[in-house]
């Protein structure tokens, strides 16, 4: 029988990955926390023309790459391609925007686009995604930017690069898009195809091709900047004094253009060179219109994503995840002894200890192996004369020192064997 495998472009985070996902997970709720972000949890799946109206038809994201389905309800179903048009929706859903004010919210979780798998790139993949809402000052930018920056700062990962860049309002860009249709027309038979194809589509969108004809080409074309409305201006070099101040470092990109049709303003993608070909981790910037195109009041953001799995990748090559460690090890042999050590193990964990108990019912010796290699810090043993007396050994497993103690007094001074484990546990 053939076996059945995940399909291409998923993949299992298996048990020895999930610490660093775990403690990824961990530093950013905390960093957010304590910056008044509080978590949402939309759903996975939304009406397709949710996509199609906040993200636009012209996108490769909308045109190529979505999971669109029809349920048995003969309704157009989606898998989100990214968490930003569901969170928006939901805020107007609940009216979360009705009242002014500023909506500052992240969510964590899985995205799904039909993309030509590599390292870095998946089919369903995951996002960390943060927005400010109902914010129009140059102050959100700069903190929203800045958050993203301090976050992987704290990951550890230093040798990370910023490029920023404004696209402007709706009118600066459709001016811009004439200029830019206008100067590439010339030039047609030389794009790439899939420039060619935008020409008409979505023409910012070749300022970032990848071919080189193509990028030849673009480098002389007019520059979004000299488009931008004094306003337009006013604010983008606003956010640039902001990160200034905040001794955040980036490059100017005048060809920095979003995947996404609802970015305004203030755009950035922070890089690795680390990644190869998938080098951006992080990508967001201001969409001043997109909540109100999707049917809500009139509420400027900015926002988001890091991909997770580039992160991960990242942080897999620093191997800065932290080691997580039991601190108890329950080994036993004998009917008595097995129900002592259940009993033991259960009452430790209630009181807060990490334990993993022995379930082989293998000889001492091989159980012991085990225990040392639990990264424990303290090994319980109970034996046939453990059981009948009511005791255990307790034995440190870094200097092979063992005791005998009741079991009962065991179990009412955790606080004791806790603080004991925590010496252990030190770097020596
Ligand atoms: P790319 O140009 O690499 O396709 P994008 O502009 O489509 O990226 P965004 O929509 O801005 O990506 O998503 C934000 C982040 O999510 C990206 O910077 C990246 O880290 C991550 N990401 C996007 N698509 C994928 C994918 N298919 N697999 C893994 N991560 C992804
Ligand atoms: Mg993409």
């Amino acid at each position: 029988m053939t076996t059945i495998q995940a399909l291409r472009g998923t993949r299992d985070i298996l048990p020895e990955e999930t610490p660093l996902w775990q403690w990824v997970e961990t530093v950013a709720r905390d960093s957010l926390q304590r910056a008044a972000y509080r978590e949402i949890r939309p759903p996975l799946i939304e009406q397709t023309d949710l996509f199609a109206r906040g993200i636009g038809e012209a996108t490769d994201v909308v045109g190529k790459e979505m999971y669109t389905f029809e349920d048995r309800g003969q309704r157009s179903i989606t898998l989100r391609p990214e968490i930003t048009a569901g969170l928006v929706r939901s805020l107007i859903e609940h009216k979360l925007t009705a009242q002014g004010g500023v909506q500052r919210l992240w969510h964590i979780g899985p995205a799904f686009r039909y993309e030509r798998p590599q390292a870095g790139r998946q089919r369903q993949f995951h996002q960390l995604d943060v927005e400010l809402i109902g914010s129009r000052d140059p102050r959100a930018d700069a903190e929203v930017i800045a958050l993203a920056h301090s976050l992987l700062q704290t990951l550890g990962l230093q040798s990370l690069t910023m490029d920023l860049n404004s696209v402007g309002d709706r009118h600066d860009r459709q001016r811009y898009r004439e200029a830019l249709v206008d100067f590439l027309t010339p030039y047609r038979a030389d794009l790439d195809a899939d420039s060619q194809d935008r020409l008409e589509r979505n023409p910012l969108r070749i300022l970032d091709s990848k071919d080189e004809t193509t990028q030849a080409i673009v480098q002389t074309a007019p520059s979004l900047g000299d488009y931008l409305s004094d306003d337009s201006q006013r604010h983008f070099e606003r956010v640039q004094q902001f990160l200034t101040n905040l001794a955040i470092p980036y490059q100017l990109n005048p060809r920095l253009v979003r995947g996404l049709d609802y970015y305004t303003h203030t755009a950035f993608e922070i890089q690795s060179a680390d990644l190869g070909a998938q080098a951006t981790v992080c990508g967001g910037g201001r969409y001043d219109g997109l909540v109100a195109q999707l049917g809500g009041p009139d509420a400027p953001a900015i926002g988001w994503a890091i991909g997770l799995e580039r992160l991960t990748l990242l942080l897999k090559q620093l191997q800065n995840a932290p080691a997580t460690s039991m601190d108890v090890y329950v080994v036993s042999r004998g009917e008595a002894a097995e129900a002592a050590a259940l009993r033991l193990a259960h009452g430790l964990r209630q009181a807060g200890l990490a334990v993993e108990m022995d379930l082989s019912g293998a000889a001492f010796g091989k159980q012991f192996k085990r225990a040392d290699r639990s990264g424990a810090a303290v090994c319980l043993i109970l034996g046939d004369e453990e059981a009948t007396q009511g005791t255990v050994q307790v034995k440190w497993l870094a200097t092979g020192e063992q005791a005998a103690q009741s079991q009962g007094d065991l179990l009412a001074n955790v606080d004791g064997l806790r603080s004991q484990i925590l010496t252990a546990q030190q770097p020596q």
